[in-house]
């Protein structure tokens, strides 16, 4: 009987944080990752802004229409085209690294713990260390660890990517911060992500929906 009530829990757990997911890439789904421009028209395959294809199926390669959940080629779902995407790839390009899969990353950032436990702490492998918290999206660790880096080591020449990975951070941080609608915490962080780099477009049209210009 016990056995049955915490068999039902479980289901009922798995199920919801599905849902979860699903409305983080829902709403993931008519923004432009390229420049982070909301595009109104699901009907399209582009962006109209930028021209970036927006829902390509990863697995077949059929270019689908925005509002498409599922491969209208060979039915795999989209939401994880979306996502694999908007983390992985553009940020690899942004940060001008090479391909790498998660497993690989997660060891290279445990040898990275070792090392400084066995050699101290360098810039080198902070800045590294920043890089794969960045590629891996966790935007939290990495804006703070990034943060810290320029505080503990201001005349470092890695801070020049310390920045990039910062600004992409908070642009993404600033971007969950949206979707949830706490507008005034997204702002918060795209001003910051703007302090860092004025020119940042993407975080400037994210600003904008997030009316942190008016
Ligand atoms: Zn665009
Ligand atoms: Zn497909």
């Amino acid at each position: 009987m016990k056995k049955n009530v915490f068999g039902i829990l479980a289901i009922v757990v798995v199920l919801f944080s599905f849902s979860l997911v699903c409305d983080v890439v829902w709403a993931l789904k008519n923004v432009c990752p390229e420049c982070c421009k909301m595009v109104k028209d699901q009907d399209l395959t582009q962006c109209p802004f930028c021209g970036k294809v927006m829902n390509k199926c990863l697995i077949c390669g059929q270019i689908n229409p925005i509002k498409n959940d599922h491969c209208a080629s060979c039915s795999a779902s989209l939401a994880e085209s979306r996502v694999s995407r908007t983390i992985s790839r553009d940020i690899r390009e942004e940060l001008k690294l090479g391909e790498s899969d998660r497993s690989k990353i997660e060891v290279e950032l445990q040898q990275i713990e070792q090392k400084v436990l066995e050699t101290g702490i360098t810039p080198e492998l902070v800045a590294r260390q920043v890089e794969l918290l960045t590629l891996m999206g966790w935007w939290s660790l990495a804006n703070t660890t990034a943060n810290t880096f320029s505080q503990q080591f201001p005349k470092a020449e890695q801070n020049a990517r310390m920045s990039i990975c910062r600004v992409i951070a908070l642009r993404n941080l600033g971007f969950l911060a949206l979707q949830e609608n706490h507008n005034e915490i997204a702002i918060g962080y795209l001003k910051t992500a703007l302090s860092i780099d004025p020119k940042d477009s993407k975080a400037q049209n994210l600003l904008e929906m997030a009316g942190g210009t008016k």
